[in-house]
């Protein structure tokens, strides 16, 4: 294929992906313009310590930037924050800003991420939270820190989870309630979901399983949370912590195809010429696990989006060789009651699990699960090491036995 004109690079989403696809731009030698448009204020910053030591109050907001302010200087990019894409023309090349100004790309890279889903009849009160931002971090911790706020987590995800695990630190009274009967099931099946939701009884969090919101009482501020079981938890505090779906609501006419995500090739190509996608917004075929996936975790973020920046020169002919496909394998953590929860792989229904190492009850173990004879993940509470040696088995595809090979020849 020819070389393609590459000077102007727009970056949508001033976040973890796309300053990863700038840097990865620059490290190639790219030396045209980047622009790097961000809805929010702030430099790109981390997400995680917004549930864990930003929450707490441990760290300082500031802690929490991914790069220093000389590191982005050296980036030279023309930083649009506090300005949101509303529009993508393909044809014309051009992205169309909130701020009526439009800017014409020869590569794009979206990385638009994702945004808190709400309640369906989630009320405007004092007092009810979400939390994916720097600023919700800020005023979360805020109202957690004032008095002993009793505290009312609505999900038991990843970040549900961590919420209810600051919070009680904090030394907030803390329910968590979750619709599902077992927490986590989707990301880790029923028995180490369990496990997993066992973490919370252990540290005194009243944990309410299988029941919905059926309303979030209070006047000015909130006081209460009614369940679909009728009964009713007092509250000052109540965070909404349901999941995400990805911001692609900017995308919609473009003629990109949006399902759950921007659609991708396993290259991270999203159809027209020139553009790319990342983290978690981006849902892409990963070979390695033959499926079509969409992974809302910071490693994902962080490597696609410098595979899409190589990815981007690789299109342009500005580095050797082809575009190549973004194979790997999903990676997570999660910090919950002082012990450390990892996750590689993917787990589906229908997966053997089976303890390798240590036990549930001892809250320290690793699982592998399973299925058509291969390894598809590996799970870990407080066992990074051991789980970390299971990375590479999950990169080459190893069937179910070696891993037990490999688990009987570790410890
Ligand atoms: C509280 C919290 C704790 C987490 N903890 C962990 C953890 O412990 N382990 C782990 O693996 N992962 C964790 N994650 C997940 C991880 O942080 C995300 O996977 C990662 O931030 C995704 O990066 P991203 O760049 O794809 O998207 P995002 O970080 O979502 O960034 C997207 C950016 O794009 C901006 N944007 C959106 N639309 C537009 C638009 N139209 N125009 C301009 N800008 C736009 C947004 O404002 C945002 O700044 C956590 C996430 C949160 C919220």
């Amino acid at each position: 294929m020819a070389d393609q004109v590459l000077e102007e690079v727009v970056i949508v989403g001033a976040s973890l992906a796309g300053l990863r696809a700038a840097e990865a731009l620059r490290d190639d030698g790219f030396d045209g313009s980047i622009t790097m448009v961000g809805a929010e204020t702030h430099l790109p910053y981390d997400r995680p310590p917004l549930s864990k030591k930003v929450l707490s109050g441990e760290w300082e907001p500031e802690r929490s930037a991914l790069r220093r302010p000389e590191e982005f200087e050296k980036l030279d990019l023309r930083l649009r924050l506090g300005v949101r894409a509303t529009s993508l023309d393909p044809a014309t090349r051009q992205v169309t800003l909130d701020d009526g100004d439009p800017i014409t790309y020869d590569g794009l890279v979206i990385a638009t991420g994702a945004a808190v889903r709400r309640l369906p009849n989630q009320p405007e009160l004092d007092g009810v939270f979400s939390l994916r931002t720097l600023d919700d971090s800020i005023a979360l911790g805020r109202a957690l820190r004032s008095g002993s706020p009793r505290v009312v987590v609505v999900g038991a995800g990843f970040i549900g989870a961590e919420v209810a695990s600051t919070a009680k630190g904090l030394g907030c009274e803390v329910a968590v309630v979750e619709m599902l009967p077992v927490p986590l099931v989707r990301g880790l099946g029923e028995e180490m979901g369990s496990a997993c939701a066992a973490l919370h009884r252990d540290n005194g969090v009243d944990l309410r399983l299988g029941v919905g919101i059926a309303s979030i009482e209070g006047t000015d501020r909130v006081e209460a949370v009614r369940l679909t079981d009728g009964t009713e938890i007092p509250a000052d505090v109540v965070v909404v912590g349901v999941g995400v779906a990805p911001t692609t609501d900017w995308l919609e006419g473009s003629g990109l195809e949006l399902r759950d995500g921007v659609v991708c090739g396993a290259d991270l190509a999203a159809g027209p010429p020139g553009v790319f996608a990342a983290g978690d917004v981006a849902r892409w075929h990963n070979g390695l696990f033959g499926e079509e996936m969409r992974v809302e975790h910071w490693t994902n973020a962080s490597e696609q989006g410098a595979h899409a920046g190589h990815n981007l020169m690789a299109w342009a002919g500005r580095k050797e060789g082809p575009t190549t496909p973004y194979d790997a394998v999903p990676f997570f953590w999660s910090d919950q009651y002082g012990l450390r929860i990892q996750f590689l792989g993917r787990a589906s229904d229908g997966d053997e699990v089976r303890v390798v190492h240590g036990s549930v009850e001892d809250r320290a173990f690793v699982a592998m699960y399973g299925n058509g004879g291969r390894l598809r993940g590996v799970l870990g509470l407080s066992r990074p090491r051991l789980v970390m040696g299971y990375h590479r088995l999950l990169a080459s595809g190893a069937t179910w036995d070696d891993a037990l090979a490999h688990a009987a020849a570790t410890e």
